[in-house]
């Protein structure tokens, strides 16, 4: 590195630090405000938020904004609680070792990868074991912008069971395996990552081994182990179920949350659905990933639709039994940051706006733990918010057209050409 680099990212330690530490008092004034999923809309509102919290919101006409503070025109837009993204990772050279990474470049990474695009809050779901805490830890102390963190830190694969699509990247870390042969090693593994702050864990309930449909299962005793221990801690057990075996021994495990559709499987039937429901399952259905990944290997068309048809009626009759839905999107898996196709998709998959926005807002908080200060638009809050431009109502896409984002009222990104 030359030292008038090391300067160049002294300088912007400095003024991003400095930018992170203004107290950031604001009013967001003449935004069409949707304070919840089933909350009556606020044709033109304000919000005011100070100390990082929401103080006042209501219709403009009743709401007074203090002196002296920030407004924000919030006309032509409207306001939410800031999203959620309930399946992230870190895993590309620009992402994977935060503690290696100039402040500059992780904060433009973070930016395009998830707060550009609303998302204040995100779980990842395994990546290379401390690159989460990591990341976390340069946030929280105000050197770099991004999201809150939750992590389940390194996964778990089957014995024999590391997935083909992330051996190469394992090795090239010098990452121990992250398999488990035996349920008492999977239960200590499981103790210790949660103890050392892990949010949750991530098992491979049906690891993609390589070859067309070459699945392999975990063995349901470790499966079990690994979501005791989550359990035990007060935490929740996310698995990659792959196909219908998958699906059996995430039942069987108690696990908490699908981190995937499971297209490969075809439709769910209802006897399904009931277990899922039974089970208290939540759902993420990453239709987006299935698109970019059939595109990526250049599958016919029929292909893609016969996948995405299968993922979205399983999305549809989840949704239509009252399951609890999670948006998330794998990215980092797929760089493909954009989220209007899976807005569509979910759309496609039977869920009106009012439904999406649950899975960006409430459900996640409610799931995660977090529904008492995140997730709605209400006294007392956190400041968690995005300036949308245009009406998700009209076109789910809006949901994709970020204008501003803050986080505990600080400004995580505002659109250029956007309000001031
Ligand atoms: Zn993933």
């Amino acid at each position: 590195m030359t030292r008038n680099r090391r300067h160049g990212w002294l300088a912007c330690v400095l003024c991003i630090a400095t930018g992170l530490a203004q107290a950031q008092d604001v009013a967001i004034v003449g935004a069409r405000v949707v304070p919840a999923p089933d909350a009556e809309v606020i044709a033109s509102g304000t919000v005011v938020v100070r100390d990082g919290r929401i103080v006042a919101v209501g219709p403009s006409n009743r709401i007074d904004v203090p002196d002296g503070i920030d407004v924000i025109d919030g006309n032509g837009t409207t306001l939410l609680a800031g999203f959620w993204n309930s399946h992230v990772h870190f895993l590309t050279p620009d992402m994977r070792e935060p503690a290696a990474i100039p402040p500059d470049a992780l904060d433009a990474s973070l930016n395009s990868m998830l707060t550009r695009w609303g998302f204040t809050t995100v779980f990842d779901i395994s990546s290379i074991g401390g690159a989460a805490a990591a990341m976390r830890a340069r946030i929280e102390t105000g050197e770099i912008r991004g999201p809150d963190i939750l992590y389940v830190d390194t996964p778990f694969f089957p014995e024999g069971g590391t997935p083909s699509y992330v051996r190469d990247l394992f090795e090239e870390m010098q990452a121990p395996s992250a398999e488990v042969a035996t349920a008492d090693e999977a239960r200590a593994r499981a103790a210790a990552q949660l103890a050392a702050g892990a949010n949750g864990v991530k098992l491979f309930a049906g690891a993609i081994l390589g070859g067309a449909l070459d699945v392999l299962p975990m063995d349901v005793e470790v499966a079990r182990a690994i979501v005791e221990e989550a359990h035990r801690a007060g935490k929740p057990a996310f698995a990659h179920p792959t196909n219908v075996a998958g699906l059996e021994v995430s039942l069987a495990s108690g696990v908490d949350i699908l981190a995937h559709t499971t297209p490969v499987s075809g439709p769910w039937d209802e006897a399904l659905v009931q277990r899922l429901r039974e089970a208290g399952m939540a759902l993420t259905p990453t239709l987006t990933l299935f698109d970019h990944e059939l595109r990526r290997e250049n599958a016919p068309q029929e292909v893609i639709d016969r996948f995405l048809g299968a993922a979205t009626q399983q999305v549809r009759v989840f949704h239509a039994a009252g399951g609890d839905i999670l948006f998330g999107t794998d990215v980092d898996f797929i760089q493909q940051y954009d989220t209007r196709l899976e807005f569509e998709l979910l759309q496609a998959s039977g869920l009106d706006w009012r439904a999406i926005l649950a899975t960006l807002t409430t459900t996640p908080a409610r799931r995660f733990g977090q529904g008492d200060r995140k997730g709605r638009i209400a006294e007392g809050l956190q400041a968690d918010l995005v300036l949308l431009d245009g009406d998700p109502a009209d076109d789910v896409a809006a949901f994709s057209r970020v204008r501003q984002v803050l986080r505990a009222g600080k400004v995580l990104h505002r659109a250029e050409g956007g309000a001031p």
